[in-house]
Parts: structure tokens; C-alpha cells; sequence
């Protein structure tokens, strides 16, 4: 390609298209320089096998590619950056690929989202597929419809003989599996597909089902073949749900991937004779990591390294589940002919095996094999728990440094195992005889660095807390106001004594700290109906400052901090520390903080605070009536405050319906103080705590005086709640309900003084 000639053509903008000849090679392959949409459509039916199409380096907004054409093994045709990197495509814009021998690399996507169901489709329509063809260091950052409701695919491969490969994705919000790979024709079965080497970075929780990060197949056609090669892919942080990944069919190799600090389980979930074989899985002890589920059969779980991993249940390190007798093809298969050998779990704190057992999956595992495993615990606790007859598992070979569940000591011995980090930076034990046990020393983890392309950095786009500057700012009019628009992510602003009066709401669009220079010296009223508006990309910490309420306008449902009202995409952050709130009482239902409506808060934190006075409820989190199983809030944590006289109620947290892919909400509450609080006639939730489907809920050392009942109740997922150590004055004892178990409740409630 000839520099000059091109700057030529675009210095005189006389013609958008390129042609040169190649001098070598074919003397019909031809090079197509295209700068824009109109230029790409005219030349798109001209290409031959062969032929590159080079998109100049530049901005593409609302550009729907359709890349089709016939290449062949030798010559394919490929679309491609003229650098890469360099050419952007944002906006409405998206790519299909339909025909064969097709290459396309070096393309971005950011600054907008696809207005069809997926990012890159591998077909054009239902007919027209791609074949033998590849998608190489692309990327797809952030690249988010708004509505995070609005379902749609990254990735969607269909056809036969496909490529994914050095592809970086991260920062999927919305609804919708990552990269899904589709059998939903004949011509989409058996598909030798390879997905390599990609960089799947954090995929924030999503909140409900939908939030997978790569699927392949749906359980409709699950009992075809698929041939996908999953091979030397880095997960980072894939927290969308609780499949990681969601196998739905068979005849899949799943070789040498690296699962870091993920949220959820590589499962198993329809199809038969899988390989799962060489993944890392290491969770650093992070909430609801979990390692392999397995369900159906035939599958071969063999050498893969677990360690580190603290989920539960379904999101265990290792599950094997029961099935369902004679299942219905979306339902549980039984597990048949399950081999499950040389794995290491270390730190893997939950082994589950006929996990689900019910009425209905009542088909325990048979014909299966577990042998040569590896299992240590630092903490002397066996990882197993057996939720029916494990007899149909034969367990030979394993090694354990823990006494084994009695059910399988006869194939687990006890062994003092001592372990040492090897070059490829795991852990093996030391002593030769056991060598044989557990995942293999050849292991070679997969770098993050060899994932994606090398071009693009893997920055995170989550921001942290004071990661920026410090800025000053005086008790003046309108100076939190300006300071805030004026800051970058990251910043600290620091309120000088005395009083601010603020005029204007204040968009929370950025990761902030604000706080008092001297802990209870920075006097903040606000003239709005709201103070704070937490709004995409905004994060907030309050530390040490003094709200009082009696500026604000005379009328009902005021709030000092709200997300969104509507539709937020990006999840939030919300924390106050050491702060005073009082005289929220200037008209009825002044609340503390109000949850829009599909926001979605990673944590929101109180501790040290004051707060009195108060006409409506403290934390608003149940604004996802429509039982699907979606909330407000993953972690909610009170610890060391007071509350005195608020009328409505301190939590009102929801999780309807009965959908089992999220491991929240999580509610934790300890050492409060609640005093002559939720009694308000206005208070519908006529409690000081509603807690509807939360999962984990701790709450421990507070007192409750003169105030109303706590209330908590149980949907689906067994969920863990503890109530131990409170004092309940002139309280009613909480009420804890199963609204879908039969029986009594399954809440721990300990050691609490009652006295009415
Ligand atoms: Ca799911």
C-alpha cells in the first residue's frame, strides 16, 4: 500500500475507496481503504476471496457492518483496523459476518450499544451463517444498552468451524449471556467452533438471571453436539451470576482457562461427555466464588487446579447434583457415568454431592468415579456435604488432610499433606508419594497477559474511594455544588467548618468521597428535594458531615440521597461513616435514601452515624416489585449506628419471585442502637426491618427499644439468616416466615432478651 498516494486521497477527499493491486500473491486480491459507511456498502458486493478491506483509522458511529463474502482456506477475506486499535465504532454499531473464510481483527467497540440482539453475530440472518471464520483482537468495552433490562449478546456464534480468539470484553451491564454460542440450526450443531485466548474482564453483578458470560447452547438442543473448544481464556471477575459458564450441550472441551475472583460456577448444565480439563479456579477467598457443577452425563472433570473458593450450594467449588427421574429436557438430568479425577481443591470450602436433593431431583448420581483427588483444608474442616445416597459414586484414591465425611472415608484416606507453591504458581504437595494425587505439575495457567489483545489495556473501570485528590472546599454558596461538578473520579473533597446551604441537587456522576475537614463541623441543608442524585458512573462516600433537613421544601416524599429514578445501567457504591442526620421532619415521608427503580447498589455501607428525627424510611431497596427475582442492593451493611425516632422503616429490602441465579441481597446489622423508631402510621412496611428474599442476613448486637417488629421472610434458595445477641425492649420478637418451604423457618435466632 502506497502512504503517499493515500494521504493524497484524503487530502483531496476526492475519492473514499481505494484500490491497489497487490504486487505479489494474487493478481486479483485487492486492498479496499474505506472511510466511511457509504463507501463500505459500495464496495462490500465487489470483494473477492482474497481481498482486504482496511477500515481507516477514525470514528464510526452508527455503522451496522455486514462483512459477507466467499473466501477460501488460502484466501480468505478480511476486514481489518488500518491500525490497531485505532478505529472505533461507537454509537448504534454493530458487525455480522455471513459467508466463509471471513477474518476480521483490530476493531473497537465502545461509546454505545448494538440496536440488534448482539454486538458481532456470526450470520447475517437465520440462513445465512458464517463458516470457517474468525474474529480476532477485537474489543468490546462497556458497550451497554441503557436499559439494562433490554436483553442482548456481545457475541452470538453460530454456523460451523468459527474462531473467537485475543478478544477483550468487559464491563457487560446489561441483560444477556457475554458470548453465547447459538445450535439452533442444523447448520450450527457440531460446530468445531474455538473461542482462545480472550481477555473476559469483570462482568459487574447483574442482579438477576441473564448475567452468564458464556453460554453454550440452550437446554432446547442439548442433546446435540456441539464440538466447541474453550481453550486458554482469562475470566476476571465474572460476577454476572451464578454461571460463570453455562454449558447446554454436548461432545464441549473446556481446556486451560483461568477463572480469577469470579462469582459463580463453570456448570455443567444439559448435554452430555464434556471434558473439563487443566481450568485454574482461583477465588482468594472472595465471596461466592465457586469452581465446577456437574449435571448429565458422561462428563470427565479431570486435573483441574480449585483453589481458594468459598461459595455454597449451587455456587459450591464441587457439585455434583441429583437429577430429576425421567427429566423433562430443561430440567435436571441424572448424573451417569461422571469421571472426576486428579483435581486439587485447596481452600475449596464446599464440596456438595446430590446437591438439590428434593422431591423432585430425587435421581441420585450413579455409575460415577472420583478418584485420585486432592482435597486440603487450612481450617481442618472436610469440605463434603452429601445431600442424599451417594452410593452410585465410586470414591477410590483421594487424598484429604482432613478426616473424611464418614459416608466416603473408605475412599478418601487422611494424609499429613504438606504443600509448597510450585514455578507455575500453585501449590503441590511435597512428599513424592503423593504425586499422583491431584492436578498435575504441567499445569501452565494461562497469563491474563496472553489474553486479548496485546494492544489494549486491561484497565478496571471501577474506581476506588480516594484514589484521586484532595480538594479543599470553603463554607461559601454554592462551593459543594461547584467543587463536586469540577472533580474528577476518585476525589476527595474536603468541607472547611461551618455552614453550606446548597441550592442546586447534586449529581453524583463520578467516584467521590466528601467529608468534613473536622468530624461534625460542616453543616449541610439543602433548599432541593433532594441533596444527592447518585446517577450512572457515580459512587459516594459521606464521612463526618451534619445534614439537618430544615431548609428543604415543605413538602412530602424528600429524600437527603437518591439513585436515579429510573434505569441506571452502572451499579453504585453508597457509604457514610461518622455523620449526623437530623430533622428530616419538615413535611411527612422525608426519607434518608431512596432506590430508583433498576438500580442496583454493589454495597451500600452506614456506620457511626446519628441519625434523628426522621419522617420516612432510611434505606428505600424495594423498588423491583415485579418478583423476577431482580433487587437493589447486593450488600447492606448498618454497624455502630444510633437511630432515634425515625418513623418509617430503617431497611426495606426486597427480592421477589422465585429465580435462583444471584447469590443476594446480603443484609448485615451490627452493634445499632434503634430507638422509639418505625412506628410511624405511614410506615407501610410496619416494621424497622422488612426483609423479603434477602439471602444472607446477619444480625447481631443491637438494641431495639420501643420500636416496631422486625420482619424477615424467606423465599426460594435456603436462605441463611442469623439473629443472635439483640435486645428486644418494648419490641416485638421478629417474625420469620417461609413463604415457599413447607415447615418451620430455618433462621438461627439465639440469644436474644426479650422484654415487652
Ligand atoms: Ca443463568
Amino acid at each position: 500500500m502506497n502512504q503517499a498516494k493515500i494521504s493524497i486521497s484524503r487530502l483531496l477527499c476526492v475519492i473514499s475507496i481505494m484500490c491497489c493491486v497487490f504486487i505479489s500473491a494474487s493478481l486479483s486480491a485487492k486492498e479496499w481503504l474505506i472511510e466511511d459507511k457509504k463507501a463500505y456498502d459500495s464496495i462490500i458486493n465487489k470483494v473477492q476471496a482474497g481481498d482486504v478491506i482496511v477500515l481507516a483509522n477514525g470514528t464510526y458511529r452508527d455503522f451496522e457492518i455486514l462483512f459477507k463474502g466467499e473466501g477460501t482456506k488460502q484466501k480468505p477475506i478480511t476486514l481489518k483496523a488500518e491500525t490497531k486499535g485505532k478505529v472505533f465504532l461507537t454509537g448504534q454499531s454493530n458487525l455480522r459476518l455471513a459467508g466463509k473464510y471471513l477474518v476480521v481483527s483490530g476493531l473497537v467497540f465502545k461509546d454505545g450499544y448494538t440496536p440488534s440482539s448482539a454486538v458481532i453475530a456470526f450470520r447475517s440472518n437465520k440462513e445465512t451463517l458464517a463458516y470457517h471464520s474468525r474474529v480476532t483482537e477485537v474489543v468490546i468495552d462497556n458497550y451497554n444498552n441503557p436499559d439494562k433490562r433490554e436483553s442482548d449478546y456481545w457475541v452470538a456464534i453460530y454456523g460451523q468451524h468459527n474462531r473467537f480468539d485475543h478478544n477483550y470484553l468487559a464491563g457487560k451491564r446489561n441483560k444477556g449471556v457475554t458470548v453465547a454460542v447459538r445450535l439452533d440450526s442444523e447448520n450450527s450443531r457440531e460446530n468445531h467452533h474455538k473461542i482462545d485466548h480472550n481477555y473476559f474482564g469483570p462482568r459487574p453483578i447483574f442482579g438477576s438471571n441473564g448475567g452468564e458470560t458464556l453460554r453454550i447452547g440452550t437446554s432446547h438442543y442439548s442433546l446435540s453436539n456441539s464440538f466447541t473448544l474453550v481453550e486458554n481464556n482469562y475470566f476476571d471477575r465474572c460476577d454476572g451470576e451464578v454461571e460463570i459458564i453455562s454449558v447446554k450441550s454436548g461432545q464441549n472441551k473446556i481446556l486451560n482457562n483461568v477463572f480469577f475472583e469470579s462469582r459463580g460456577t463453570l456448570t455443567l448444565r444439559h448435554g452430555n461427555g464434556n471434558i473439563i480439563e487443566e481450568n485454574i479456579f482461583l477465588g482468594n477467598g472472595v465471596d461466592h466464588t465457586g469452581g465446577i457443577r456437574v449435571i448429565n452425563k458422561d462428563q470427565v472433570v479431570r486435573n483441574n487446579y480449585i483453589e481458594g473458593l468459598t461459595g455454597y450450594r449451587f455456587g459450591s467449588g464441587f457439585t455434583v447434583m441429583n437429577g430429576v427421574p425421567n427429566s423433562k429436557i430443561n430440567r435436571y438430568h441424572q448424573v451417569e457415568n461422571a469421571l472426576i479425577e486428579n483435581n486439587s481443591l485447596i481452600n475449596v470450602q464446599h464440596i456438595q454431592l446430590a446437591a438439590g436433593s428434593d422431591a423432585e431431583r430425587s435421581a441420585v448420581p450413579i455409575k460415577s468415579t472420583m478418584q485420585n483427588n486432592l482435597i486440603y483444608n487450612d481450617n481442618g474442616q472436610q469440605p463434603f456435604t452429601l445431600f442424599d445416597d451417594v452410593s452410585g459414586m465410586a470414591f477410590k484414591g483421594n487424598v484429604a488432610n482432613t478426616v473424611a465425611h464418614e459416608k466416603l472415608a473408605s475412599g478418601i484416606s487422611q494424609e499429613s499433606i504438606v504443600l509448597k507453591r510450585a514455578k507455575n504458581g500453585l501449590l503441590y504437595p511435597t512428599d513424592a508419594k503423593l504425586a499422583n494425587k491431584g492436578a498435575t505439575k504441567d499445569l501452565s495457567p494461562i497469563k491474563k497477559s496472553a489474553t486479548g489483545p496485546s494492544w489494549y489495556k486491561k484497565v478496571d473501570s471501577l474506581v476506588a474511594f480516594g484514589s484521586g485528590k484532595t480538594i479543599q472546599v470553603k463554607a461559601e454558596d454554592d462551593a459543594l455544588f461547584n467543587a463536586v461538578l469540577a472533580a474528577d473520579s476518585g476525589d476527595v473533597l474536603v468541607l472547611a467548618d461551618g455552614d453550606f446551604d446548597v441550592r442546586k441537587m447534586i449529581d453524583i456522576n463520578k467516584t467521590l468521597t466528601i467529608k468534613a475537614l473536622n468530624q461534625g463541623q460542616a453543616k449541610v441543608t439543602f433548599q432541593r428535594s433532594t441533596l444527592f442524585q447518585i446517577s450512572d458512573g457515580g459512587s459516594l462516600t459521606i464521612d463526618g458531615l451534619d445534614f439537618n433537613g430544615s431548609n428543604s421544601p415543605d413538602s412530602s416524599g424528600n429524600s437527603l440521597v437518591r439513585s436515579k429514578k429510573w434505569g441506571m445501567v452502572d451499579n453504585y457504591r453508597f457509604v457514610m461513616r461518622n455523620s449526623k442526620v437530623s430533622a428530616l421532619d419538615i413535611n411527612h415521608s422525608f426519607h434518608f435514601f431512596d432506590s430508583g427503580s433498576g438500580a442496583f447498589a454493589d454495597y451500600i455501607e452506614l456506620s457511626n452515624n446519628h441519625f434523628v428525627n426522621i419522617t420516612g424510611d432510611l434505606l428505600r431497596l424495594n423498588k423491583e416489585i415485579e418478583d423476577l427475582g431482580i433487587y437493589n442492593a447486593e450488600y447492606v451493611k448498618l454497624k455502630h449506628n444510633t437511630f432515634d425516632n425515625v418513623q418509617g422503616a430503617l431497611v426495606n429490602l426486597y427480592r421477589g419471585g422465585s429465580d435462583e441465579s444471584t447469590f443476594g441481597p446480603h443484609f448485615e446489622m451490627t452493634n445499632n442502637s434503634v430507638k422509639n423508631s418505625s412506628k410511624g402510621k405511614r410506615n407501610k412496611a410496619a416494621s424497622s426491618l422488612h426483609l423479603h428474599g434477602v439471602q444472607v442476613t446477619h444480625i447481631e448486637n443491637n438494641s431495639f427499644d420501643d420500636s416496631a417488629i422486625v420482619v424477615i421472610e424467606h423465599t426460594v434458595g435456603e436462605p441463611k439468616t442469623a439473629i443472635k445477641n439483640n435486645i428486644f425492649n418494648k419490641t416485638p420478637a421478629p417474625s420469620i416466615t417461609e413463604l415457599y418451604v413447607k415447615g418451620s423457618h430455618t433462621a438461627e435466632v439465639l440469644n436474644n432478651k426479650q422484654s415487652l
